[in-house]
């Protein structure tokens, strides 16, 4: 997502921008987004400095790591960059930033529920659908 800095203008600019997940190369085998990532972005110019708050919308499927049943979650994220940038700088990219935010964000072990009682280690059975006679 390129941000114009030449059509800032005082009091500030709001960008809206739907990009698909392999704009931003972030679909991997844990995290299957679902839907665009939706930004709406706020864009202040300073001086030296250009401040991006922006707001991510999205759906993402992942994987429970206790019972390994994939399942959706929401995405509603707000991030806030500062950039500085000289008179000579016409463009700021946000997209790579955004990436490494949306990944630095992402659960490690996410959980379809908290209480997830996940896989019986015996027999492989997800105790949440049904019980097992394993002696644990
Ligand atoms: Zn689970
Ligand atoms: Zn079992």
């Amino acid at each position: 997502m390129k941000i114009n800095l030449l059509k800032i203008p005082q009091g500030g600019l709001e960008l809206s921008e739907s990009l698909a997940p392999s704009d931003l190369d972030i679909d991997s085998k844990e995290i299957i987004f679902k839907k665009p990532i939706e930004i709406k972005a706020f864009i202040e110019k300073g001086i030296n400095a250009v401040t991006v708050n922006a707001r991510l919308n999205s759906v993402a499927e992942v994987f429970c790591s206790r019972c390994l049943t994939p399942f959706e979650t929401k995405i509603d994220k707000k991030y806030r960059f500062v950039y500085e940038v000289g008179q000579d700088d016409a463009n700021v990219d946000i997209s790579q930033d955004l990436r490494e935010e949306l990944i630095l964000d992402f659960p490690v072990k996410p959980l379809c529920k908290p209480d997830c009682k996940g896989l019986c280690y015996k027999c492989g059975k997800n105790l949440n659908v049904e019980k097992c006679s394993c002696k644990r």
